[in-house]
């Protein structure tokens, strides 16, 4: 079989940019974070006083570790330092949707070139496994 050269098959250009920018992520962090201010139990607290002053931040970061809801509070130079690799999900996702994207792209453009070998016709009787 002949080696493809990978940069004439379609999306060729699309795919390694894509690729390249997901290269350069080097920190993912999964899970949410909230930041609250709150009022405590105490009556004469300044939390109560108007305008109030409310406790906090709470950084609060929350993330699902085997099933098991996790929770860690940060610090506010600790959200600055990782809010690169919050963000990174995000960005982490959207650029792997566009690969796939792009690679379905690819692989239906190949598709249509290889032809004309055709489809297989699906066949009359169709044997079914049996469910239990
Ligand atoms: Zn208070």
């Amino acid at each position: 079989m002949p080696q493809l050269d990978p940069d004439n098959r379609p999306w060729a250009a699309t795919r390694r940019g894509l690729a390249t920018q997901l290269s350069d992520i080097d920190g993912v962090l999964p899970g949410s974070v909230v930041v609250r201010h709150m009022r405590c139990g105490k009556p004469a607290c300044a939390c109560k006083a108007e305008p109030p002053a409310l406790h906090g931040p709470y950084i609060q970061w929350t993330r699902t570790m085997n099933g098991k809801t996790v929770t860690r509070y940060l610090n506010e130079e600790q959200l600055a330092r990782y809010q690169p690799w919050f963000d990174n999900a995000r960005r982490m996702e959207e650029l792997l949707a566009k690969l796939q994207i792009a690679s379905v792209h690819a692989i239906e453009s190949e598709h249509r070139r290889d032809r004309p070998t055709k489809d297989p016709k699906p066949t009359r009787h169709t044997t079914r496994s049996k469910r239990s």
